[in-house]
């Protein structure tokens, strides 16, 4: 069996523990040992790798992952795009996120039926490279609902299965199964871009029911709902909707709810495409008075104080931030930890557990993904410089120094090493 001994590096082990120095030592797809003393793991490992002072800590989760939004501004080239296309897009949209530190990412919806569960197995097989991957399915909407794009006289080109009923839902539901998604994701509320708004919920609650019985039929598959308005909040409660994205307008009741089930449910509130649609986005047009008269400030404002009531009350908040349009592109996901301690509150420690500890919850795989630990996975990340003392590190590549997923290096160390880290008292 192959091993890994990593020596000379500071140890963040996802815990909440303050980093100690130490050595890490991979077996196979394994952490073996983790050790707080130099020597004290023998050097017979098959490859030595002296960290020169780095931080090694575990991949990175992203919650809300889109491989096949393709940077574009706008909803309607994703319908557009053919599939030929669209694959090798999401296949070098997996790379990214890998090449970014994120060995674990949640698909938050598909903008074609088979794109994420093509890339998740291609992954899985060690044919293209990418993070561990929950595929999703297209999002499924009703008709006049988020994505509904299509005009009336035109066939359907949009990037969501538009559905009306429970017949056409369950249909629709065992369609995306039978090709093998992990997730299903409904889309409960509207958005301030499209026609169907942030606060309005048109899906209807016979059609959810079905959607949520007809998913978990099928072990491990679970339901993840794009859920800005309030009622679309309680809606996930009261359904089961495990994931619970953006939650924005969530009211008292809703946080109250949430609570109440907070081991049964994660939020990943994307923030990302919020901020940056209100300050980012001129080039394409939306100047910070278009976004304040779409809605989008009003929105940030109320996502940053349900966001930080939600930190309080201990429900499970996750970073992930809808990348993968033109003011949000590939390759700034880590975008969304400087958020989370800037906007919301959280430590910089709460912020990075949040995105390991918290990713393998989400991942369905605790005790398996998240912490440098003993008989974890080895997914793991060296860093030139220490996060806790400034979270920004994670979006600039050159300081990842390596990557590691499943015990096999996706990106190397070259020495000679120049890391050295001090770590805060
Ligand atoms: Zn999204």
């Amino acid at each position: 069996m192959p091993t890994t001994l990593f020596t000379n590096v500071q140890i963040l082990d996802s815990t909440g523990e303050k980093p100690f120095a130490g050595e890490v030592l991979v077996q196979g797809n394994r952490i073996a040992e983790v050790s707080r003393q130099a020597g004290a793991i023998t050097r017979e490992a098959h490859r030595v790798v002296d960290g020169g002072g780095a931080m090694l800590m575990s991949g990175l989760c992203d919650a809300h992952t889109h491989f096949s939004w393709i940077n574009q501004a706008g909803l309607d080239p994703i319908g557009l795009m053919p599939v030929e296309e669209h694959i090798l897009e999401a296949a070098d949209n997996a790379r990214t996120y890998l090449d970014c530190g994120y060995t674990m990412c949640v698909g938050a919806a598909a903008a074609k039926p088979r794109l994420d569960v093509v890339v998740r197995d291609y992954i899985n097989k060690g044919r293209i490279a990418g993070p561990r991957y929950l595929a999703n399915g297209p999002e499924i909407a009703t008709i006049g609902g988020l994505g509904d794009l299509n005009p009336s006289h035109v066939g359907a080109y949009t990037f969501v299965e538009v559905v009306n009923g429970p017949y056409e839902m369950r249909a629709c539901v065992r369609r995306l199964l039978k090709e093998g998604v992990d997730l299903i994701k409904l889309n409960l509320s509207g958005e301030e871009i499209t026609k169907c708004k942030a606060e309005d919920t048109p899906m209807a609650e016979d059609e959810i029911a079905e959607a949520v019985r007809e998913a978990h039929r099928k072990r491990g598959v679970r339901i993840c709902a794009h859920a800005r308005s309030a009622e679309s909040v309680k809606l996930c409660v009261k359904h089961g909707i495990e994931i619970v994205y953006h939650a924005s307008f969530a009211d008292e009741e809703a946080l109250d709810l949430l609570e109440a089930n907070k081991d049964k449910h994660f939020v990943a509130p994307g923030l990302a495409w919020v901020y940056q649609t209100c300050y980012a986005a001129a080039d394409w047009g939306i100047t910070e008075e278009v976004a304040r008269n779409m809605g989008y400030f009003r929105e940030l404002e109320a996502a940053v104080e349900t966001m930080k009531a939600m930190r309080k009350r201990g429900i499970r908040v996750l970073p992930g931030g809808d990348y993968g349009f033109a003011w949000t592109p590939h390759g700034t996901y880590a975008k969304d930890l400087e958020y989370f301690v800037e906007l919301l509150g959280f430590t910089p420690m709460e912020a990075i557990q949040s995105a390991t500890l918290l990713g393998g919850e989400i991942m369905n795989r605790p005790g398996e993904l998240g912490l440098v630990r003993n008989g974890y996975l080895a997914d793991l990340i060296l860093l030139d410089g220490d996060p806790l003392q400034d979270i920004t590190l994670f979006q600039d590549r050159s300081r990842i120094l390596a990557i590691m997923k499943d015990g096999s290096f996706h990106k190397e160390m070259t020495p000679p090493a120049r890391a050295q880290v001090s770590v805060a008292a």
